[in-house]
């Protein structure tokens, strides 16, 4: 249930609104955005008559939410969440790039490639060290070793980075390097994980699973958000189709679906979405054309050694001479790059 509460509401009134929802047995979570307060009330209880709380002063309006997830819909928050690191802001204006390779191979190859994020103007290093790998005979990663070298070339270049946290027990162990926690595609619906990643206070990239349909991907976040966490964005890298000649379907609708119904930003990973160097530039295009916050992409610059997914990194001189296109495409839509 959202209850909206009238522009000059009181704080003794916000206060009384809240007794009366915690006493039906609701929890409650308020949200003050710049317009409006309103109180999202969670809780099972369907047969509760919604008048009981329109009645109350300083309630302009209550109505039930269909939709299964709550704190992740835009019904209970309508300003967009913006999601603020040092100075970077996620889900504002600015179009935020994300770039490095699959997984952290060696201090020098982090190194090299940390430099050319900076160098292009992208603000945040992308890189694996507890690696998802569908085979368990392939490179798993560098794991806390590789973690200490990326935290290390993020600073040198003044950027910041996301990695990979698949497991409950690595959260203590990346959480004093990384900006951002990145739960991948095939993690999305492990909900332990994710509410371990609710009572931390470290921002969230949740990306879309292999099979997920946007409802799924929204409760996934919800878990999230309803474990205390409200800074969640969600990545979508494409699904699992039929189609054989990408390796996956870059869901393209998916960015305006979750920006009408969610406030959460959303970052498009073009690299796994399509598996193939030659599709990235077209879709990172297109991710920017259709209004998402970010876009993280692998880059390498000797793919043909690169440990995970050498065939999707793009080399740093393509990658710098994309920025350049997203620059002019960002523009046009009234956005920064
Ligand atoms: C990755 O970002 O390297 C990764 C493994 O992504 P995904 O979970 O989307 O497959
Ligand atoms: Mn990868």
């Amino acid at each position: 249930m959202v209850v909206i509460l009238k522009n000059n509401v009181t704080e003794a009134q916000i206060e009384d609104i809240k007794k009366h929802l915690e006493d039906y047995g609701f929890q409650v979570h308020e949200s003050r955005g710049e317009a409006k307060t309103i109180l999202g009330a969670i809780g099972v209880n369907p047969g509760f008559d919604i008048r009981k709380i329109k009645i109350l002063d300083g309630v302009t309006d209550v109505y039930r939410v269909t939709a299964p997830y709550k704190m992740a819909s835009r019904n209970f928050k309508e300003e967009n969440t913006i999601i603020k690191i040092g100075d970077v802001e996620i889900g504002s204006n600015e179009i935020i790039l994300m770039a490095g390779p699959c997984s952290v191979e060696s201090e020098d190859q982090i190194f090299r490639l940390a430099k050319v994020v900076a160098e292009s103007g992208s603000k945040v290093l992308r890189g694996g060290a507890f690696k998802p790998r569908t085979s368990p005979y392939s490179f798993q990663g560098m794991g806390l070793e590789g973690l200490k070298i990326m935290r290390a070339a993020a600073d040198e270049y003044g950027l910041l980075m996301v990695t990979e946290v698949m497991q409950i027990s690595q959260i203590e162990i990346i959480a004093p390097y990384t900006h951002i926690f990145q739960v991948g595609a095939r993690n999305m619906q492990n909900f332990g994980l994710l509410k371990e990643l609710g009572d931390t206070s470290i921002p969230v990239m949740l990306k879309r699973g292999l099979a997920a349909t946007i409802e799924d991907w929204l409760m996934s976040a919800e878990y999230i958000l309803a474990n205390g966490n409200s800074e969640v964005m969600l990545c979508e890298r494409g699904i699992r189709t039929f189609e054989t000649y990408t390796r996956n379907t870059f869901d393209l609708s998916a960015i305006p679906v979750v920006h009408e119904r969610s406030h959460l930003p959303v970052v498009a990973d073009p690299s796994h979405a399509t598996g193939y160097r030659k599709q990235v530039a077209p879709m990172a295009r297109a991710a920017v054309a259709a209004g998402a916050d970010s876009l993280m992409i692998e880059i390498h610059d000797k793919p043909e050694e690169a440990l995970s997914d050498g065939p999707q990194a793009l080399l740093p001189v393509d990658y710098i001479s994309l920025v350049q296109e997203l620059k002019v495409i960002a523009k046009a839509i009234g956005r920064t790059l």
